[in-house]
């Protein structure tokens, strides 16, 4: 998607809260475009990269920022999905990249700093900073800013992840089925990460940042959240929005910070935008997602034992794309 800046910028003061990587790609593409952008991160900056994620997405990334090689721990083709009584290979079209966390939020804070943005870490947020013209809430799965304009949470599921000293470079990344959710091995080339993803009512504060926004059944407020106040919006993670069937939010993330700059300063327009885009991608995403459990479960010979598949919007289909 091609984003058009406008021509000038006027000097409007913005606050960007939470640095992870949607807000650090809208505070990029926003003071490239002339604003004044100010980024607040109660994390150290090295410590940006402790928020847990796989980094595991699809190569549509370098349509939004300049992966370089470096920061591609393995790429994978393949996904192995194991019911209980059999397998199913999806061949990702486009593949998808292992990336590496703390080289990919460098190369962010590097585009930031030379387009001059500004950044205050250790400071969190606690209610809506007085002084700017508009604030942008990208603060994760457990947004203050969402808390702080009363509006609802999103369903929330918690993912946890760890990783083996042990050198992988194959392109078969495997899951496998649990109720609500899904356990994983990712071969990272240096390293093999596990993990797991499913439901959990039991959380301290320190597990926050392994929080997952999962759309609900999508009545706009139940995956897709949006501000209440005309020169506050939400965006990534802070606004529910993660595809329901695995939890990931990057590259869904990116298409909606790119709504979100193309239509600054109007954020009524980017509500539309993103709703016309997205409610019908997370309704039937929730759906074949069901339909997927409930087959592997009850009726497992009756899903393909290869699907070619767009793992980033749901979609199957035959033969090579
Ligand atoms: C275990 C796990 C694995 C995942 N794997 C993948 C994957 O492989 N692929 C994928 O696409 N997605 C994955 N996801 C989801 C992905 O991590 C998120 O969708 C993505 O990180 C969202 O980015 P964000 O910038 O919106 O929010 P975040 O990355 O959560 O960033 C929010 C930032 O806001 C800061 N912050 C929060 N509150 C405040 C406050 N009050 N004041 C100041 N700062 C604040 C935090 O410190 C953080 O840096 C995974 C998630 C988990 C939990």
């Amino acid at each position: 998607m091609r984003v058009r800046f406008p021509s000038l910028a006027p000097m409007k003061k913005i606050a960007v809260i939470g640095g992870g990587v949607i807000g650090q790609y809208i505070s990029w593409k926003l003071s490239r475009a002339g604003y004044n952008v100010s980024v607040f991160d109660y994390r150290k900056k090295e410590y940006l990269k402790d928020k847990s994620c796989s980094v595991l997405v699809s190569e549509r990334i370098k349509d939004f920022i300049p992966i370089t090689d470096d920061i591609i721990e393995n790429t994978i083709e393949f996904c192995d999905i194991n019911f209980n009584r059999r397998k199913t290979t999806l061949k990702f079209s486009p593949k998808h990249l292992a990336l590496n966390k703390e080289k990919l939020m460098n190369m962010l804070l590097d585009l930031n700093i030379k387009n001059g943005t500004r950044f205050f870490f250790e400071t969190r947020v606690k209610k809506i900073p007085k002084d700017f013209d508009f604030i942008i809430g990208c603060d994760g799965a457990d947004s203050t800013v969402r808390k702080i304009l009363k509006l609802k949470n999103p369903k929330m599921k918690m993912g946890v992840q760890w990783c083996l000293n042990q050198k992988d470079y194959s392109k078969t990344t495997e899951t496998f089925l649990r109720k609500n959710g899904f356990a994983w091995r990712i071969p990272r080339g240096e390293k093999i990460e596990c993990g797991f993803f499913g439901d959990s009512d039991e959380r301290g504060d320190d597990m926050k940042g392994a929080l997952i926004p999962v759309p609900g059944f999508p009545f706009i407020n139940a995956g897709l959240i949006f501000s209440n106040k005309d020169n506050v919006a939400l965006c990534g993670d802070a606004m529910g929005l993660t595809k329901p069937w695995s939890g990931g939010g990057i590259i869904w993330g990116l298409y909606s910070a790119d709504m979100l700059v193309k239509n600054f300063p109007n954020f009524k327009k980017y509500k539309k935008e993103v709703i016309g885009f997205f409610w019908w991608k997370i309704l039937i995403g929730k759906i074949l997602n069901n339909l997927v459990h409930f087959l592997g479960v009850y009726f497992p010979y009756v899903i393909p034992k290869k699907i070619y598949y767009d793992n980033d919007f749901s979609v199957a289909f035959r033969g090579k794309k």
